[in-house]
């Protein structure tokens, strides 16, 4: 592992959050599946004693992490994808808000995995791409006949002022470098091209009334943003920030009965009893604690 300074200040002045919970030093690639039942086990997470954005810190090396995001596979995910289909088609709708509709125009989805918002994107018009370093997920996107490349923005030779949208769910919180990821980003957009940010907020009142048992403290996230410290460092890139706006999202029970098991076992084999009895697994509802956010920034004309 590695001592990094803060990606949105630069600052080597930190102090700890919150304690390591685990003894391994280096990620166990089954801990980055996306759907890893592994909460309440991470590395030191410090705050940034500068600007207060929050990381892991000593941290994995950037080798590492993208060695156990290449090789990382997860049915749970593909099996989870009827309430993800929900999830993105309203992300969709918010994006557009500012784009209106796709007609042809060109999306990338950094981080696509399965492919599940490029098909969304597809399906609504958009000229849809993804990039992917899971060759599995990558696999799993092309069965579908999604468009997608393996890697990732590094290794993607895309041209530059290529996207009208770029769009990252659920990806900056995974990344060893977000700032060098966001002026890569910046670089293929066109010029009053869109980018949509998603990832969860570290400054909202669930995180912070749930303190070290907030779930999305977990081994694969070492980037901790709130809508402050995310809105900054986007606008540091050149991005001219728009909105910054709290996302829900959508989960079938069956689902959500499986991941609370993760949470706590005995609560979750309750669910699980009550899902299969009344035949429940399949309903997706809308969940929102308040602790997901999407930043909507344009690079300037
Ligand atoms: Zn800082």
């Amino acid at each position: 592992m590695k001592y990094v300074n803060c990606n949105v200040c630069g600052a080597d002045n930190w102090f700890v959050r919150y304690q390591s919970t685990l003894n391994t030093h280096a990620p166990r690639v089954e801990a980055f599946r996306c759907t890893t039942p592994d909460y309440g086990e991470h590395t030191q997470i410090v705050q940034c004693a500068d600007c207060a954005h929050i990381f892991a810190n000593p941290t994995w090396e950037a080798d590492d992490l993208l060695h156990a995001y290449t090789t990382v596979e997860d049915e749970t995910y593909v099996a989870e994808r009827a309430g993800r289909e929900l999830t993105f088609e309203k992300h969709l709708n918010a994006l557009e808000r500012f784009t209106g509709a796709g007609n042809g125009r060109t999306l990338l989805d950094v981080g696509a995995y399965i492919g599940v918002f490029v098909e969304t994107a597809q399906n609504a018009g958009w000229r849809a791409i993804g990039v992917e370093p899971s060759a599995w997920a990558v696999r799993e996107a092309r069965r579908r006949d999604l468009c997608m490349i393996e890697g990732t923005l590094d290794s993607a030779e895309l041209a530059h002022q290529t996207f009208d949208v770029l769009t990252m769910w659920d990806v900056i919180e995974h990344l060893d470098d977000p700032r060098a990821e966001l002026e890569k980003s910046f670089a293929k957009l066109k010029p009053g091209g869109l980018i949509a940010v998603h990832t969860m907020n570290v400054e909202s009142l669930t995180a912070r009334l749930m303190g070290s048992r907030w779930p999305w403290l977990m081994e694969m996230h070492v980037q901790f943003f709130g809508k402050r410290s995310l809105s900054r460092l986007m606008a540091d890139v050149g991005f001219d920030i728009l909105e910054a706006r709290t996302e829900g999202r959508y989960l079938r029970l069956g689902y959500l009965a499986s991941r609370l098991e993760g949470f706590n076992k005995p609560l979750g084999k309750l669910a699980h009893w009550a899902v299969d009895k009344f035949r429940l697994a399949e309903v997706a509802i809308p969940i929102n604690f308040g602790d997901l956010f999407t930043v909507y920034a344009t690079r300037p004309l």
